[in-house]
Formats: C-alpha cells, structure tokens, sequence
C-alpha cells in the first residue's frame, strides 16, 4: 500500500462563479472538490482579505488539511486541473482569479522543484495564509527552523 501523505492547502478567490456565486462559495465548492484527492481531515472557516498586489477585489481564503496518497507533483496537477475546471485562465500572478490553490505544506517537509516549491515561500508573511492554518493546525512544526504556525502567527503581530 502506498504511503499517504498530509498536506496543507491554501484556497483563494476573487472573482464570481457562474453556478458557485461569490468567491465565499467558490472557496466552499472547491474544499468539496478537494475531497477528490483523499481525505479532507479538517477545514477552517472561509474569511475575507482586502484586495492586494494586482488584484482588484476583496479575496475570500480558507485551507484545509488534506491526507492523499498522492506526491506533492501529482497533488499540483490535480489542483491546476481544479483551479482550470472553475474556469481560472493563465493571467497575471496576484491578478484577479476564481480559484487559487496553493500547497502551503506537506507532512514530508520540504520540497523544491523548477514547478515546486513547500513550503510555499509566501506562507509566513501572509495572514490570509496563517489566520485560517492556525484554526485547523496550529502545531504543525515548519521547515527549515521547526517554528509552529502559531509561532509564525505570533511574529507577524
Ligand atoms: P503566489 O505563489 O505568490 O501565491 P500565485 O498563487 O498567484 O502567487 P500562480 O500564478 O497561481 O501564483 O502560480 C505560479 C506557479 O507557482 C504555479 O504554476 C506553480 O507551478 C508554482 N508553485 C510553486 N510552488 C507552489 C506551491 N507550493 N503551490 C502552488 N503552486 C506552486
Ligand atoms: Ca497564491
Ligand atoms: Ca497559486
């Protein structure tokens, strides 16, 4: 049997959905899309993020913390795939989008890639990333120091 992995993920929106409506509930169908991978063990609450970089209009964000058997390549795929089926097209990075997925980390550490890399170089300065992860898992240790994400939490206040 192939070893599972966890796997935290970030969800972002900030365009409307035809049939999902606002990007509150574009987040929400995608953590029920998500489930596709394997098995969504927790899920924090969706909350709202002012416009920044590029993007226009405010984001919703949420993660959820996902056990899968697939490896972190395979994982990325299948969310790009995710993120095109809600109808996300190729555009500027921090644009406006209707779905952003982002793995912020994984249960086996680091990885780094040309297409890869986690954690997500992002994660400990964006409070739309660490609010939500510390609802659902506070004391998952980070590489490369070990710091929690309550700790990471912590520093940006
Ligand atoms: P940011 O990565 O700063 O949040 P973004 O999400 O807007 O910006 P995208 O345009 O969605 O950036 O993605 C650009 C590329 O980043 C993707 O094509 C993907 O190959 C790569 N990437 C590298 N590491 C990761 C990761 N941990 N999760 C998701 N994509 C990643
Ligand atoms: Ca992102
Ligand atoms: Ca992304």
């Amino acid at each position: 049997m192939r070893r599972s992995s966890t796997y935290l993920v970030a969800l972002g929106s900030n365009r409307r959905h035809h049939r999902y409506g606002a990007p509150g509930g574009v987040v929400r169908a995608a953590m029920e899309e998500l489930a596709a991978f394997g098995t969504v063990t927790a899920r924090s609450p969706v909350i709202a993020t002012p416009a920044m970089g590029a993007a226009r209009r405010r984001f919703a964000n949420a993660v959820l913390v996902l056990e899968s058997e697939r490896d972190p390549p395979a994982l990325l795929a299948a969310l790009k795939r995710t993120e095109r089926e809600f109808g996300r097209r190729p555009g500027q990075r921090w644009g406006d989008r209707v779905l952003d997925l982002d793995i912020v980390l994984w249960s086996g550490g680091a990885w780094v890639s040309k297409i890869l890399t986690i954690p997500h170089p992002g994660f400990a300065r964006r409070r739309f990333v660490l609010a939500p992860a510390c609802t659902v898992a506070p004391d998952w240790r980070t590489p490369p120091h070990g710091l929690t994400l309550a700790h990471h939490q912590a520093r940006l206040t």
